[in-house]
């Protein structure tokens, strides 16, 4: 069976057919501009294909409650163009196959569990830090929605004393968003984080923040592994130091089987960037099972 999935970003579409191994059989990439003109080319690239189902891995905030009468609309998001769009819709009514829509980070979630770092595992959390941070979170086996959805790349993070920055976050300012995303660090230093991959400084300053967040999201969510993607995270360099902080956070108020093998327990991406894509697929897969629209 094939199946259509469709990697929403903030700056390009990635469209793709798989099966339900995760092989991704056909792909393109599409850049996001506007909904006008963006979504004729995405649609028409899953119109050429025998796909029994589609998975929506979209940019928020979105809209995942069923009940609401704005279900699958991109909601308050900055990228103005895309405000109160109705992307589920349009993929239905351009496509008529059943489709499955979560956020983006839970779409990546859903690939490294289905097929990568995280595979059999029901209390997961995936973290991606790049342009920003987002996280998508399971619980019990079940992708975390609430309300809306998890947005832990906003939670507030006590600031370094021996950091000038003042963050970056334009609702927040020192979010974890604020202080150590990607733009957070280029502003903080003058230069990209590419450029600066070998000033220790840097990263002690970047492991600290993220250990800080990942402290806060053991104690709320007691994940039994937490999976690190984006591009930030490209520099290994930050694994071992930011297994180090967290160990020392804590303290040694928990103690686990899967915190005394910090190198199990936070680990990069496996999937060699697909894990959206494919997490899109499991997203198709899932909404003939009933889960999607
Ligand atoms: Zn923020």
């Amino acid at each position: 069976m094939l199946y259509g999935a469709l990697e929403a970003g903030g700056t390009k579409m990635v469209c793709a057919v798989g099966n339900e191994n995760g092989e991704i059989l056909k792909q393109i990439s599409v850049p996001t501009t506007t909904p006008a003109e963006t979504m004729p080319k995405v649609l028409a690239f899953f119109k050429e294909e025998p796909i029994e189902a589609i998975g929506v891995a979209c940019f928020g905030p979105i809209d995942l409650r069923k009940t609401s009468s704005t279900y699958g609309y991109i909601t308050s998001t900055p990228k103005l163009a895309w405000k109160n769009y109705n992307i589920v819709g349009a993929v239905k009514e351009a496509l008529k196959v059943p489709v499955g829509f979560d956020t983006d980070v839970n779409g990546s979630l859903l690939g490294e569990v289905t097929w990568g770092a995280a595979k059999g595992l029901s209390d997961v959390i995936y973290i991606t830090i790049g342009t920003g941070i987002g996280g998508g979170v399971m619980s019990g086996g079940r992708l975390l929605h609430g309300m809306l959805h998890a947005e832990l790349g906003h939670m507030l993070l006590e600031k370094e004393p021996e950091d000038a920055y003042a963050g970056k976050c334009p609702y927040h300012k020192t979010c974890f968003e604020g202080l150590a995303a990607g733009p957070a660090i280029e502003a903080r230093y003058g230069k990209s984080g590419k450029e600066l991959a070998g000033e220790k400084e840097v990263w002690e300053l970047e492991s600290r923040y993220i250990a800080k967040a990942l402290m806060n999201l053991i104690l709320t969510l007691s994940p039994k592994r937490i999976i690190l993607g984006g591009g930030v995270m490209h520099q290994e360099q930050l694994f071992p130091l930011i297994r180090r902080k967290v160990t020392e956070y804590l303290n040694g108020y928990l103690e686990t089987e899967e915190l005394k093998d910090m190198d199990h327990y936070i680990v990069p991406a496996s999937l060699k960037d697909d894990q959206g894509i494919m997490g899109a697929i499991k997203l198709a897969m899932d909404s003939l099972d009933g889960k999607g629209e």
